[in-house]
């Protein structure tokens, strides 16, 4: 969420504009896809369960769509901003163009906070959203998601809301959705996953083999527990994982230094991703600051918790055995930390290459659900890692042929084929 000065449109926009630079992309160009095609601002109004009536702020940003429909997902928060929504949005477009799927990039949101609302009262906001924007969504046009505080539950709301405007059956309409229900096998799995399918391949280019390395997470929820499983099963050894305390109001880092198991972890874990500090006590880890797992002495770094976590303070306390960072959080790393990365000649798989299994995965469901036929796990899990893999090596073959940094690489290939496809199209 936009708060206090830092206004996440503004650091899209300048990453933008400074990859532009490097690309020599002309002025229309630039204009065309610094800011959304087309935004909607929308008043939902519901009559709340005590009887009075209640208007909440609704949103709907399609950045791009030249490569194909917009993705991207719709957040509750009370803290919700149109510049988050924008700047989001971009992101999405840059990810979908990063690991080549025929998608754009879009965002949603409504200002409110799901804590203080019954599921009636979500129900009506997720059917009020989708009749905000029903003419300008669809399969073909606009494809929403679960974000920040909704879920499968939202989704298929929004699907039936969709479905009774249109008449038709549309499960490739909204993706996010639970299994049995227009959902895929591999969508949990999908982040983490592809987060580890790149570590894999950069540590072949490295000639490392993964049994011989260690590993510090930051963040113990969707992304990072599928993350470890995976290394883990690699037999890469994971010596850390930090992740926040509701009741201490701070993050703990838990050390095993002869490997953390995956199912002994998980097993103390609850919904959240929140380990029992007291179980993990009794369980031999070692209980550790939460900024503890930044220093360990590991190869690959995993920052898979929220964003600002590597900045000027943090990352001059990375030990010199570090490699690899792969960012499975989106934003972990800041400006000022690149600096420090580069001059250490870590090498980092960055934020929207490293984490698109999930957008990745979500593609997959919306094409089995316009075909109404479902493939099996292991199928959409082997079809994720041949994208994830090729998505790597193309950023990584052009960092390395132009000595460019990987963030800046991935960029560059992103906008590169938005730009392409905008031109092919005629629009600019
Ligand atoms: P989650 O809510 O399931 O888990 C978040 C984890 O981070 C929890 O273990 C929590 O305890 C921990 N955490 C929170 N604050 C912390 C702190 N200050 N220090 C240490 N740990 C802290 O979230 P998730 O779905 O795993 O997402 C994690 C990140 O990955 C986010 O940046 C998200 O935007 C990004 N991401 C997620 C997906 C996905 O498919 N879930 C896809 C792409 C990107």
């Amino acid at each position: 969420m936009a708060t206090g000065s830092f206004n996440p449109f503004q650091m899209a926009q300048q990453q933008f504009d400074q990859v532009a630079e490097k690309l020599g992309l002309d002025q229309a160009t630039r204009d065309l896809l610094r800011n959304s095609n087309r935004e909607i601002h929308f008043n939902i109004p519901v009559r709340m369960d005590d009887g009075s009536y209640k208007v909440f702020r609704g949103f709907r940003c399609q950045h791009n769509d030249a490569r194909g429909p917009a993705k991207g997902g719709i957040r509750f928060h009370p803290h919700e901003t149109i510049d988050t929504v924008r700047a989001l949005a971009m992101w999405m477009t840059w990810k979908t163009a990063v690991v080549d799927i025929p998608l754009g990039g879009g965002k949603g949101g409504v200002v409110c906070d799901p804590h203080n609302l019954s599921m009636r009262e979500q129900e009506q906001i997720c059917r009020g959203w989708v009749r905000a924007v029903a003419p300008l969504v669809g399969p073909l046009q606009d494809v929403p998601a679960p974000d920040v505080m909704t879920t499968g539950q939202h989704m298929i709301w929004m699907l039936d809301e969709y479905e009774k405007i249109t008449g038709i059956k549309a499960p490739g309409f909204i993706t996010g959705k639970p299994l049995g229900a227009g959902g895929s096998l591999g969508r949990k799995e999908a982040t983490g996953f592809g987060v580890i399918y790149t570590v894999r391949e950069a540590l072949k280019e490295m000639n490392i083999d993964i049994t011989k390395t260690t590993a510090a997470f930051q963040g113990f929820g969707n992304v990072s527990q599928h993350a470890l499983k995976l290394y883990t099963e690699l037999g890469g050894t994971a010596i850390c994982v930090s992740c926040w305390n509701h009741h201490e109001q701070k993050s703990f880092t838990y050390k095993k230094a002869s490997g953390i198991k995956f199912d002994e972890l998980i097993s103390i874990t609850d919904r959240f991703g929140e380990i029992d500090v007291n179980k993990a006590r009794e369980l031999g880890y070692e209980i550790l600051p939460g900024e503890a797992w930044i220093e360990q002495e590991v190869d690959i770094l995993v920052p898979a918790a929220i964003e600002n976590q590597i900045n000027a303070e943090t990352a001059p306390k990375m030990a010199k055995s570090v490699k690899i960072i792969a960012e499975g959080a989106n934003g972990p790393t800041t400006p000022e930390a690149d600096e420090i990365i580069k001059s250490r000649n870590i090498w980092v798989i960055p934020d929207f290459l490293a984490n698109a299994g999930g957008v990745t995965c979500s593609y997959f469901e919306q094409v089995q659900c316009n075909m109404n036929y479902f493939w099996s796990k292991e199928e959409v899990l082997e079809k994720l890692d041949r994208k994830m893999t090729e998505a790597y090596h193309a950023v990584s073959n052009l960092a390395r042929s132009r000595n460019v940094y990987m963030r800046d690489a991935a960029y560059m290939i992103a906008i590169s084929r938005v730009a392409e496809a905008c031109k092919l199209r005629g629009w600019v």
